[in-house]
């Protein structure tokens, strides 16, 4: 039976996730991650389908200029179109880290099978979906995706969050 219930904005937290090329050129992958969001109990804030020019790529991944793959990362990244969400959850940025599995394929099928990247990830580059890594990424990654989201207004609304339709959370 579907139902309602709500949290309080305050109460959660909010991460970054986006879809990689890799994912979004397959329409069953894509709706499989999307059933696992909302299968495991994130509320979407916010979404969007975008395509990234190079200068964009380079500019989010400047944390990894110089190193062996960041030509390839910054490649794929501008490949093809990604979707962008902005989620919410108790725990979103450990918990959604936590789906994902380890950044790297190899690893992520031996130690977490049963993951996004350990079911879907096709190389350590094309690893199937971004996960912020810590508070201040989300800020950072949440602003850059969606520079028209106000995230401090957000965070300290006072209404209840409701999905009508949706089990967004028990
Ligand atoms: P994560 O996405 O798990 O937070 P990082 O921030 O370390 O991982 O790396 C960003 C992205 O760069 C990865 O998701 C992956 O696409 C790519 N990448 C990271 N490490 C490697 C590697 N050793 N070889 C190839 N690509 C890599």
């Amino acid at each position: 039976m579907m139902f309602t219930t709500c949290r309080y904005a305050k109460a959660l937290q909010l991460t970054l996730a986006v879809i990689k090329p890799d994912a979004m050129a397959h329409p069953l992958i894509l709706e499989a991650l999307h059933q696992k969001i909302l299968e495991n109990h994130f509320i979407i804030i916010k979404s969007k389908d975008l395509v990234w020019r190079r200068e964009d790529s380079q500019r989010f991944y400047a944390e990894h200029a110089g190193r062996f793959f960041y030509q390839r990362l910054v490649e794929f990244m501008s490949s093809g179109p990604m979707r962008a969400y902005i989620l919410a959850r108790e725990n979103a940025i450990s918990q959604w880290r936590e789906l994902m599995g380890p950044t790297k394929v190899f690893r992520a099928r031996y130690t977490a099978p049963t993951s996004i990247r350990g079911v879907y990830g096709l190389t350590d580059t094309r690893n199937t979906t971004h996960g912020s890594d810590s508070a201040q990424s989300a800020s950072r990654e949440i602003a850059f995706f969606f520079p028209e989201f106000n995230m401090k207004e957000w965070t300290e609304k006072e209404e209840p969050l409701v999905r009508a339709g949706h089990v967004v959370y028990d």
